[in-house]
């Protein structure tokens, strides 16, 4: 039976075998999408040649074409470069010493901080931050400012012009104040640079370091392949961190770093807010690149704030687009625990490039509630009805111009439009038929 299943989508499709012509097409777009994520232009050469290869002769078994099946089999050859599962952050020792570098800029100071939240909130330990960027005073006060935020306890010796003798004194700091792991943030420079790399080498035959990690900013796209590698060159790393993965850019560094260098990518970074760090999850990094977009996170996030209940009501309203201007508000503290809400849509295929232009930051959920606040629930449920006399009273109400209350009606509709959009959109194809 299988077999006769199997001629019958043969003829159906006239695509049984991925072949040199069916997949032509499809390979230059996974090349293009690749280049779009920012993977150097080579590598995406070399990966999708190698992809297609493997491909080619493959019998396309089920109901899909050969297309689809092409983007699978580059899905997963993607997750498997990436590093295949995740990779653990090794924090034992007495204290265990976390080394971190990169370029001035790069997001080093603001990932140590967060490493450092995250190594006390979820992993329980007790971290010393260590300020070994003696170049720049202000980077002292920085890390200070973000350690008085998360409650961890920042080591620095202003006067010090040495940065070995600053790491050194940490370890001894930290065993005497019964510290378990210190992150020690280094100076950067704005390109790669002798005297940078001779500090950063010889902190690291000073105290042995656990992990070295190297911080690259993903915006840098093609770049990070040089600067990855000029680090790795030197301090042989243990791990990537890619930060402000929240900006425009898909990842695609991640793919070249790793290529390149051959090192694991332990987190990725993506707000400026001190819980927005994460490990980092090759399947959805492959996903992201593809633009198939991070459904996974997405619902994970949505997952751990929301009440399971109240969810599925959500969900049907939406479904059935019933989601109204009461469900919006009575939304508007969950989402504001999820993190930036503009983050969270941009993960959603197809809406990211949607939401770009459209202000939905986190100021502007104060004004928003109060207008809101001061509709009738009648009002709230079909603001079809709302015309000028109250509008006026609306607005007047929550202390709010009349533009305000209008813009902000015109992104509910933009967003109710979104989720009709989302609606129609078959469950498989946003990777939600999967869980
Ligand atoms: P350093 O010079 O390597 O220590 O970099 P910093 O930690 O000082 O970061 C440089 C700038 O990038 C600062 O303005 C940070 O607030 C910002 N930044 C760092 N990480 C992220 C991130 O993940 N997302 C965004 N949007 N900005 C970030
Ligand atoms: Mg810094």
């Amino acid at each position: 039976l299988t077999e006769r299943l199997e001629s019958a989508f043969k003829q159906i499709k006239g695509e049984g075998r991925i072949t040199e012509l069916n997949i032509a097409a499809t390979v230059k777009d996974i090349r293009r999408a690749l280049v779009d994520a920012d993977v150097n232009y080579k590598i995406a050469k070399e990966f999708t040649d190698k992809i297609k290869d493997e491909a080619m002769g493959q019998k396309v078994i089920t109901a899909v074409s050969p297309g689809q099946l092409m983007v699978k089999i580059v899905k997963d050859e993607l997750v498997a470069l990436m590093g295949g599962s995740e990779s653990e952050l090794q924090s034992k020792g007495n204290p265990a010493v976390i080394l971190i570098a990169g370029l001035q800029g790069s997001g080093k100071t603001t990932f140590s901080a967060k490493l450092a939240n995250y190594l006390k909130t979820k992993k329980g330990l007790s971290p010393l931050l260590v300020a070994a960027d003696i170049y720049r005073p202000a980077a002292i006060d920085q890390l200070k400012v973000l350690g008085e935020q998360i409650g961890v306890d920042v080591y620095s010796e202003p006067e010090n012009k040495n940065a070995v003798q600053i790491a050194e004194n940490a370890v001894k700091e930290a065993r005497s104040k019964n510290k378990n792991v210190i992150i020690i943030d280094t100076a950067g420079r704005l390109a790669v640079d002798e005297q940078m790399m001779t500090e950063v080498a010889n902190v690291k035959s000073a105290v042995k370091p656990n992990e070295i990690l190297f911080v690259v900013d993903s915006m840098t796209g093609q770049d990070a392949v040089n600067t990855a590698k000029a680090f790795n060159d030197r301090l042989d790393f243990t791990g990537v961190v890619l930060t402000k993965l929240d900006g425009d850019t898909r990842g695609g560094a991640a793919l070249s770093i790793k290529y390149t260098v051959e090192k694991p990518i332990k987190f990725v970074s993506s707000g400026e807010k001190m819980d927005t760090l994460d490990v980092f999850y090759p399947e959805r990094m492959a996903q992201r690149i593809l633009g198939m977009g991070d459904i996974t996170t997405l619902v994970e996030k949505a997952q751990a704030q929301f009440d399971e209940e109240q969810a599925k009501k959500l969900e049907k309203k939406i479904r059935k687009n019933q989601f109204d201007l009461s469900d919006f508000k009575q939304q508007l503290e969950q989402i504001k625990k999820m993190g930036n809400i503009k983050d969270l849509l941009g993960m959603i295929p197809g809406v990211g490039k949607a939401v770009k232009d459209i202000d939905i930051s986190d100021d502007a959920f104060k004004g928003i509630e109060a207008l809101i606040n001061s509709m009738t629930p009648e009002e709230r449920a079909n603001p079809d009805i709302l015309d000028a006399r109250r509008k006026t009273r609306i607005a007047k109400g929550a202390g709010k111009s009349m533009d305000e209350l209008n813009g902000f009606l015109k992104q509910f509709e933009q967003m109710k439009n979104m989720m009709k959009m989302m609606n129609k959109m078959p469950m498989g194809r946003m990777g939600l038929g999967r869980r």
